[in-house]
């Protein structure tokens, strides 16, 4: 049995508190644990203490902001919130449908979204017992200085592997954070870095309070695929979310933008490319999905950071983006 290191655990009630506490050396923040916990079992981290976001109220609602036409999601919102939040489903589908493929229905119950688009970076390598990895070594991510999956290269490229992100990224959310330097913004697409070690660009001491998801008055089709070997708890192998702009609220209309974002690739979701070729054709032209797919096969090299091999992984990267498209077609 695994075991977790002997920690003091603060119960801060509002922001505020949380904020002030996490200024205390060797603090580490967790929402539902389901990441956190886990690993400082691995002993990849260790804080001498937890600060909970458990008790922070404030965190959990989630809203409709007429005034700005945004869906503000509060951080501490558990997966199963969202997923099942009418007015999530109203505004932004495709992330009820990420949310409830992560993991199990016991994990969704606990975990936040706010915990999931700060999920550590993931790697066959690192994600293990500490005497599993004494045995090669440790790697530029725990105790060594060499990395397994890119032998000779000096960064590490483990893979982020939220589910929510990519569809976050691809509906043009923000994130909402507040830290001892004040409150700030971010386009979620800029927050994350091609560094495994480090992520995203959360400075120390900040808290994520919300995730924003713009409005928009125009007609939109967006999905996610997520591969995995078992129907549940698994991690995705790949992961795509799509998100098309059409001209007229059916999907014959011709499509007037397209957003494509990859996960697990490295730390840093992949934004496809030079899909204006798809604008102005329909989303049902067999055409569209071949030339997405494409897209994405051309510009996205998995690595053998995450199991299954990684040219299959390519492969298989295609295949559900074609099959996501034919499914948005499907739904009508
Ligand atoms: C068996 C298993 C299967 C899983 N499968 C999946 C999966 O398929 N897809 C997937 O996406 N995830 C998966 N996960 C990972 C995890 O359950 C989710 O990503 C979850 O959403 C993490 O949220 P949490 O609240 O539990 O985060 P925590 O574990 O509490 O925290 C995760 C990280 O985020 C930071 N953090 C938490 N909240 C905030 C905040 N408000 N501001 C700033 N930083 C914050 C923490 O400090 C920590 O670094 C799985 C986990 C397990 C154990
Ligand atoms: S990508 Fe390399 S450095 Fe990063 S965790 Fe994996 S083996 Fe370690």
């Amino acid at each position: 049995m695994l075991r977790l290191p002997r920690l003091d655990v603060l119960m801060p009630a509002t922001l505020d508190e949380a904020v002030l506490a996490l200024q205390s050396p060797g603090s580490r923040l967790i929402a539902g644990g389901t990441d956190l916990l886990p690993n400082l079992k691995h002993r990849l981290e260790s804080p001498t203490m937890l600060v909970s976001l458990a008790g922070v109220r404030e965190l959990s609602t989630i809203t409709v902001d007429d005034d700005a036409q945004e869906l503000v999601i509060g951080a501490g919102a558990t997966l199963t919130t969202v997923e099942q939040c009418p007015q999530v489903r109203a505004h932004a589908p495709s992330l009820c449908s990420a949310a409830g493929l992560v993991a199990s229905p016991l994990i969704r119950n606990q975990a936040t979204l706010g915990g999931n688009v700060n999920l550590d970076t993931r790697c066959r390598y690192v994600n293990q017992t500490d005497f599993w990895r004494s045995a090669i070594g440790g790697c530029i991510k725990s105790e060594g200085t060499v990395c397994h999956v890119v032998p000779g290269g000096k960064n590490c490229v483990a893979a982020m592997s939220s589910d929510c992100v990519p569809v976050l990224i691809s509906l043009g959310a923000s994130l909402q954070l507040v830290g001892p330097n004040g409150r700030r913004r971010v386009a979620m697409k800029d927050y994350y870095v091609a560094d495994g070690t480090r992520h995203t660009t959360r400075e120390d001491g900040e808290v994520t309070t919300a995730v924003i998801v713009p409005l928009v008055s125009t007609p939109r089709r967006a999905g996610y695929s997520k591969w995995t070997v078992r129907g549940s708890i698994d991690f995705p192998l790949t992961s795509v979310a799509l998100c098309f702009d059409l001209e007229r609220d059916e999907v014959a209309a011709p499509i007037a933008g397209a957003t494509v974002v990859v996960g697990v690739l490295g730390a840093k979701p992949r934004v496809v490319t030079r899909l204006d070729e798809v604008v102005g054709k329909s989303l049902s032209d067999p055409e569209t999905a071949a030339i997405v797919a494409e897209r994405v096969h051309r510009q996205c090299k998995p690595l053998a950071n995450v199991p299954y091999e990684a040219p299959y992984r390519r492969q298989m990267l295609r295949v559900h983006t074609r099959r996501a498209i034919e499914a948005l077609v499907a739904d009508g």
